[in-house]
C-alpha cells in the first residue's frame, strides 16, 4: 500500500489501527513517504505484544519475550534507520538447548565466526553430536536439500504437510522432530510441530542455513517502551504524524460497495483517506463489517487464528547457573528462555536471576495435554517450576532451592480477548 501510495501526488491521512509494531512501522513509513498517518491504539501503551509497564516495585513486566534474529532484515533496516541499532545486544553466534536427559546440562551448536553460510551452519550441526548422531543428520539431507537447492517455491509447496507428513514423506527419523523441530515448532509458533504447517520450520531453516548470521539473536538493551516504542512514536509525531492511545476502534463504519467511511471510537468517528488494519487477526474478525462478510479476500480470514502464548517472568533469590544468551528448555510446557539478569544491560543483576520464559504449547489446539490459557497465575507458576527442577535441579528444588520473590504471568491471547483494553495494569 505505502509503494502504492508512494506515487499520490499529495499528502494522504491514513488512519493506522493498532500500535504494536506493525502499526508504528506502517506509520514510520507512511511518514518517510509524505503521507499523515494517524495511529489508534486501544490501549494506553505502546508496542502490542512487545509492550511492558512498570510494577509497583519498578520493575518492567512485558508482554514478551523478545529476542531479534539477523535475519529479520526489515526489523534490522527498521532499527539502522531509527539510529537504535546500538541498543542491540547481540549474542555469541550459537543455538543452546537444554538436555532433559541430564537434567542441568545444555549443548550448543557454535556457529564458528568469519564462515560463509551454509558452512557456517554445516560447522555448526557437524560439530554436535549431543543431539543428533550422524546417520540421523545424513537421514534429515533428502527432506533439506530441495529447500536449499530450490528455496522459496519447494518451502511454499510443503504448506499443506505438518511437520509429521513432511517428515514421514521425506523418511526423517523421530528423533529429528525430538530433538529439533519440537523445539523449533514451540519458539516460532508456540505450538506442537504436528499441528504446525511443514512451511514455517522450513522459512526459518532456510533463512538461518542462507544467511552468515541468519540465525544470531539479539536483545534489546532494555525495557521495549523505552527503548524501542517511544523513539518510533516521536519519529512519527516530528515528521506530521499522529499516535493516540487508549483509543479502541469499536466499529468500522462501510457505505456504499463496503467502502470504509470511517472508524468508529469511544471519542467520535476518525476519518481518513485510507485505513490500514495492524490489530491482531481476532481482533480484526470481531470487527469485520457485515458489508465485507461475501468478499473472499475477507472470508479468507475466517480461517486464521491466533495462537495463545504465556509469558511468565520469575523473579529469584540468587543467581541461577546463568547462560549470556537464549536457551532452548526443551520441556513439555515450556519453550524457549532467558535469564534477563544475565542478558539485558537495563536488567543486569549481579547477585540475583529473573527468568523470563515463554510457557507453550498453552492450549490443547496448540498441543498441550491442558488448557493452560485461562487457568489461575499460581497453578502456571507450579507447573513451570516443576520443569524447571529439570532444567536447574541444583537450584530449584522444594528443600534448599532459591526461593520466588515475586513472578508474574501474562497470558497474551486475553489481551486479544478482552475488548475493553484493561488488562494490564497500564490501563
Ligand atoms: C510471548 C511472546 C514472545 C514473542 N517472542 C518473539 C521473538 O522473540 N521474536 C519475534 O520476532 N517475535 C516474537 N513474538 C511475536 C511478536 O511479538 C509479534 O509478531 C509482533 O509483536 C506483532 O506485532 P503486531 O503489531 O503485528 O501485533 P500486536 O503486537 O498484537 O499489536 C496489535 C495492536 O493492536 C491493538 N488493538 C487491538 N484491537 C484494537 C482496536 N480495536 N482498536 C485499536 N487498537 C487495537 C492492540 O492493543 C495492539 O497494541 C513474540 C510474541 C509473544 C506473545
Amino acid at each position: 500500500m505505502i509503494a502504492s501510495l508512494n506515487g499520490a501526488k499529495e499528502s494522504k491521512r491514513v488512519v493506522v489501527v493498532g500500535g504494536g509494531l506493525s502499526g508504528l512501522a506502517c506509520a514510520k513509513y507512511l511518514v518517510d513517504a509524505g503521507h499523515k498517518p494517524v495511529v489508534l491504539e486501544a490501549r494506553k501503551v505502546l508496542g502490542g505484544k512487545v509492550s511492558a509497564w512498570k510494577d509497583k516495585d519498578g520493575n518492567w513486566i512485558e508482554t514478551g519475550l523478545h529476542i531479534f534474529f539477523g535475519a529479520y532484515p526489515n526489523m534490522m533496516n527498521l532499527f539502522s534507520e531509527l539510529d537504535l541499532h546500538e541498543r542491540l545486544q547481540w549474542k555469541p553466534h550459537r543455538m543452546t538447548f537444554a538436555m532433559p536427559k541430564n537434567p542441568g546440562t545444555f549443548t550448543s551448536f557454535e556457529f564458528p565466526p568469519n564462515v560463509p553460510a551454509p558452512f557456517n551452519m554445516a560447522a555448526a550441526i557437524l560439530s554436535n553430536n549431543e543431539m543428533l548422531g550422524l546417520v540421523e543428520k545424513i537421514q534429515m539431507v533428502p527432506g533439506l536439500l530441495p529447500m536449499l537447492l530450490e528455496g522459496q517455491d519447494f518451502i511454499d509447496a510443503q504448506d499443506e504437510l505438518s511437520v509429521a507428513e513432511f517428515m514421514s514423506k521425506y523418511g526423517m527419523p523421530e528423533s529429528v522432530k525430538k530433538e529439533i523441530f519440537i523445539a523449533m515448532g514451540k519458539a516460532l509458533d508456540f505450538m506442537d510441530p504436528d499441528k504446525l504447517s511443514m512451511s514455517v520450520i522450513l522459512t526459518a531453516m532456510n533463512r538461518f542455513i542462507n544467511e552468515a548470521d541468519g540465525s544470531q539473536t539479539a536483545f534489546l538493551d532494555g525495557n521495549q517502551p523505552d527503548r524501542l516504542c517511544s523513539p518510533m512514536r516521536e519519529y512519527i509525531e516530528k515528521r506530521g504524524g499522529e499516535v493516540r492511545t487508549g483509543v479502541p476502534v469499536r466499529e468500522i463504519l462501510t457505505g456504499e460497495g463496503g467502502r470504509v467511511e470511517g472508524l468508529s471510537t469511544d471519542g467520535g468517528t476518525v476519518e481518513g483517506d485510507y485505513y490500514v488494519s495492524a490489530m491482531p487477526v481476532d481482533v480484526m474478525k470481531k470487527l469485520l463489517p457485515k458489508a465485507w462478510s461475501g468478499m473472499p479476500f475477507f472470508t479468507q480470514i475466517n480461517e486464521l487464528e491466533g495462537v495463545p502464548v504465556i509469558n511468565i517472568q520469575i523473579w529469584f533469590d540468587r543467581k541461577l547457573p546463568a547462560l549470556d544468551g537464549l536457551c532452548f528448555s526443551r520441556s513439555p510446557l515450556l519453550s524457549v528462555y532467558a535469564d534477563m539478569s544475565v542478558c539485558c544491560e537495563e536488567y543486569y543483576d549481579e547477585n540475583k536471576s529473573m527468568l523470563e520464559l515463554v510457557f507453550a504449547p498453552a492450549t490443547k489446539a496448540a498441543g498441550a495435554e491442558r488448557n493452560w490459557i485461562s487457568e489461575s497465575d499460581e497453578d502456571i507458576l507450579e507447573a513451570t517450576l516443576k520443569e524447571l527442577e529439570n532444567v536447574f535441579p541444583e537450584d530449584v528444588k522444594d528443600e534448599g532451592g532459591a526461593k520466588v520473590e515475586k513472578y508474574t504471568v501474562e497470558q497474551v491471547q486475553a489481551i486479544t480477548e478482552d475488548t475493553n483494553f484493561q488488562l494490564c495494569p497500564c490501563g
